[in-house]
């Protein structure tokens, strides 16, 4: 009988998570935007010189306010990948925007920038690039198309913390910076957590007052607070995005440890390499490929099996064994809800990915044993057929 039981993610705890709720409640600060909310922005601002951040509840709020403040309207065009998470276009559908999806590279989950120009008409509005599993896309061709037909940029950096896109000079832009906007996210499932929640990067400064509005229920509350109003009241449309102080400082306490967060997850990410290279070269399957412009955050590890029926097969029997492993997204043009505004278009590698993407589990807590186990039953599995 098998024992092993190994999930697919478990949240890591970095030991002072509880340390800093509890000074939090302590304080009797538990509404948002206090101590620990203006810490976690500080950290992001000087780590990654970030001009202005916002903490929000979700990743899914901070697209949601990308959405309100390029004023999207019914009609408007909005270009990102099919192969994303529902978020990325929810955002933009709620404000009556049609979604055109573009198709994946063929090497990368990441919508294949030489196919965007093709997709922009004189009603698009802005192209949304999601840096999958924390790997940049070609920021060059997009920041130029950008420029060119003078569009808004957003950035849906959800799994992005901590990566890089390298410029022609060889420098590093952290992700996040180079659209107008961005959107990160510390779900459970990501690097660095705090259960739900997420931050809003605002990099043109044209949108950092009515930012703070909308974060504020429509208030121009945070000024009031900073002294620059003597009254606040009911200025711009707006929710509710700003988390509780009790989920940053969750946050906070993960924040600290992000260098060492970083070091054992990109251990990981290498063992897996080194270990399935193997498979790789004897072509059974194909590994996560890092361009020549992009960094690696180790926030997933994934496998390219060659078909849906084998994908399959590996899952359940990697089950068998213990060992939880999962596919990912499905391609959003043919999904239940878009399929029939979808223009018709075909995504092959979109496809490709939804039926061929494993990933294995990946969280900080997996021993050296577990990582053995997991890459010999992979090989077994493949080396048995
Ligand atoms: C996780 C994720 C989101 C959603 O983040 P939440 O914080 O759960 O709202 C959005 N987009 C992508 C690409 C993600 O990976």
């Amino acid at each position: 009988m098998n024992q092993k039981n190994i999930t697919f993610n478990t949240p890591h705890l970095t030991g002072k998570e509880v340390h800093y709720i509890y000074d939090a409640v302590f304080n009797k600060q538990l509404s948002g935007n206090g101590k620990y909310t203006k810490l976690c922005h500080k950290f992001f601002q000087d780590r990654y010189g970030f001009k202005k951040v916002l903490l929000t509840s979700s990743c899914t709020d901070a697209l949601e306010m990308c959405a309100l403040l390029i004023n999207t309207q019914p009609g408007d065009e909005v270009i990102m990948p099919s192969y994303t998470f529902v978020s990325t276009a929810n955002a933009f559908v709620l404000r009556g925007a049609k979604i055109i999806f573009a198709d994946s590279y063929n090497h990368h989950p990441n919508m294949d920038a030489d196919k965007i120009e093709s997709l922009i008409t004189s009603k698009t509005k802005a192209i949304v690039v999601m840096h999958y599993a924390g790997v940049a896309n070609d920021m060059k061709k997009i920041k130029d198309l950008v420029q060119r037909y003078n569009l808004y940029l957003i950035e849906d950096a959800a799994q992005c913390i901590d990566s890089y896109y390298i410029d022609e000079i060889n420098k590093k832009i952290p992700l996040g910076s180079i659209g107008h906007l961005a959107a990160f996210s510390f779900h459970e499932t990501k690097n660095v957590i705090c259960g739900e929640g997420g931050m809003l990067v605002v990099n043109d400064e044209r949108f950092e007052k009515r930012a703070e509005i909308i974060w504020e229920k429509g208030t121009n509350r945070s000024a009031f607070f900073r002294g620059e109003v003597n009254k606040y009241g009911w200025v711009d449309v707006g929710s509710s995005f700003l988390p509780s102080e009790l989920n940053a400082a969750f946050l906070y306490a993960q924040l600290e440890h992000l260098e060492q967060i970083q070091q054992k997850r990109l251990f990981i990410w290498n063992y897996y390499y080194e270990h399935l290279k193997e498979l790789e070269e004897k072509g059974f399957i194909r590994l996560p490929y890092i361009p020549p412009y992009a960094t690696n955050n180790a926030h997933m590890f994934y496998i390219l099996c060659r078909s849906l029926e084998e994908r399959a097969k590996l899952i359940e029997y990697l089950k068998t064994q213990g060992i939880q492993a999962v596919f990912h997204y499905l391609s959003l043009h043919k999904s239940e809800f878009y399929k029939d505004k979808h223009d018709g278009r075909e995504l092959p590698n979109s496809d490709m990915f939804s039926d061929n993407l494993v990933r294995l589990p990946f969280y900080f807590d997996l021993t050296n044993e577990d990582l053995g186990y997991i890459v010999d039953t992979i090989k077994i599995f493949f080396h048995a057929k």
